[in-house]
């Protein structure tokens, strides 16, 4: 049987707003070169372009509270809204591209029995776009153990009713004390990613090796440590990771402004 281009792994009504979503894998080779060929996941609203739902703010549907979705700004050169976004995914490349496959009909709804031979022994990324909380628990209890390894990250850490979570995702901070801290997320349990504008280690941390600051030594895919509680076995659980802040220059002037990721 041929490899169909992706899988629905899920559809669902949002936690944020109840809007409908799906869960997407696309099956084909992945151009990431951060993550390196990690299976990548998209959440994505079933009905609306990526790119008009950020720009309408109807990303909420699929992001949440994520900080770095931004704030709506008056640009009055140009007579109309735009937005300070401090996200590094460029909707209009892969959610965008993914959206339209959907649209076309260009994946198939999972069914375990026949897509997991693509899935068996791959790593996967949960949330290459979306937050991964949107994937059901027993879902990613499901895909984790037929995988061999993954990465995760969710910004609703802080959530009472998401704490399963916890075991699968990394936590991601953008500052070291206060409220949604790296301080709050370690005193409930939690692995934490954090991104800074000052590039400096706290205790426990290390220089994610994918940065530009570490020389892109290693991909997510050879690297493997924001899985949470996942399978290493060599003491690594302590460990959690920061970043310097990066991206293109919409999102490093961005950064600059929103006021939750000046650390
Ligand atoms: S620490 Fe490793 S797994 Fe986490 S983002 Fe960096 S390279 Fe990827």
């Amino acid at each position: 049987m041929k490899r169909p281009l992706g899988i629905v792994l899920h559809r669902g009504a949002s936690i944020f707003d109840g809007s409908p979503y799906v869960v997407i894998m696309p099956l084909s080779p992945s151009g990431n070169s951060k993550t390196g060929k990690m299976l990548q996941t998209y959440i994505i609203r079933s009905g609306v372009n990526p790119v008009a739902a950020v720009q309408s703010g109807r990303d909420l549907a699929i992001c949440g509270s994520c900080p770095l979705r931004g704030l709506p700004r008056f640009k009055a050169k140009r007579s109309r809204r735009s937005k300070l976004r401090a996200c590094y995914v460029n909707v209009g490349q892969g959610p965008n591209m993914v959206y339209k496959a959907l649209r076309r009909g260009r994946y198939v709804d999972y069914v375990p029995e026949i897509h997991d031979r693509y899935i068996v022994g791959r790593k996967i990324r949960f949330g290459t776009y979306g937050e991964p909380v949107l994937i059901p628990i027993e879902m990613l209890e499901k895909l984790s153990s037929i995988s061999s390894g993954w990465t995760g990250y969710t910004h609703q850490w802080a959530n009472p009713a998401l704490q399963q979570y916890r075991k699968y995702f990394m936590a991601s901070v953008h500052a070291l004390a206060g409220p949604d801290s790296r301080e709050h997320a370690k005193h409930l349990g939690w692995r934490t990613f954090r991104t800074t504008s000052d590039g400096l280690p706290a205790v426990n941390e290390i220089l994610c090796p994918a940065s530009k600051e570490a020389g892109r030594r290693l991909t997510c895919f050879q690297c493997g440590l924001c899985d949470a509680e996942g399978r290493r076995k060599i003491g690594l659980e302590a460990v959690d990771v920061y970043i310097p802040t990066h991206g293109g220059r919409a999102v490093m002037n961005a950064s600059r402004l929103l006021p939750i990721l000046q650390n």
